[in-house]
């Protein structure tokens, strides 16, 4: 997707750079522009609000999904009987990239060693690629909130 596309349908975009934008967070009630936008060089456009929203809040609340910010969309293919669910092999490696650049971080973070702004953005990167891959397996928006609730009664009940 292009970032324009995005663009369009945010209020209060003001340019911030080569490929970077800020605008009006759309997923919260936003006074002034605490959503920062950033186009990479290969075309996937990377989210964060400062007060906190998640991706997959800010892109529902303008109507796209957080599988349309990435240049090339996951390949994705009919499930041959009902019910069943094709997992892409393109989406378990870029997880497998994920999971072990995530354990990486991890080890940084027991070892004492200080995260960088650019290490706390590429986290949130693999975080809205595991939600691409997930949502390239028909995982819903709806599938993640009752997962996030059933998380939350399990951790704090
Ligand atoms: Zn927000």
């Amino acid at each position: 997707m292009s970032a324009d596309k995005l663009l369009s349908r945010l209020h209060g975009v003001k340019a911030n750079g080569a490929g970077k934008w800020v605008a009006r967070c759309p997923a919260h009630d936003d006074k002034r522009p605490s959503l920062s936008i950033r186009e990479t060089e290969d075309g996937t456009i990377l989210l964060k609000c400062w007060a906190g929203c998640g991706g997959a809040e800010i892109v529902a609340a303008v109507g796209l999904t957080l599988a349309e910010l990435f240049a090339r969309p996951l390949p994705n293919r009919t499930p041959l009987r009902p019910g069943e669910r094709w997992i892409p092999r393109d989406a378990l490696k870029s997880l497998d990239m994920e999971a072990t650049l995530l354990h990486l971080v991890a080890t940084d973070i027991v070892a004492g060693l200080p995260l960088t702004p650019a290490d706390v953005e590429r986290v949130a990167v693999a975080a809205l690629r595991f939600a691409a891959a997930a949502s390239a397996v028909g995982v819903t928006d709806a599938d993640r909130v009752e997962v996030g609730q059933q998380w939350l009664d399990k951790e704090w009940r």
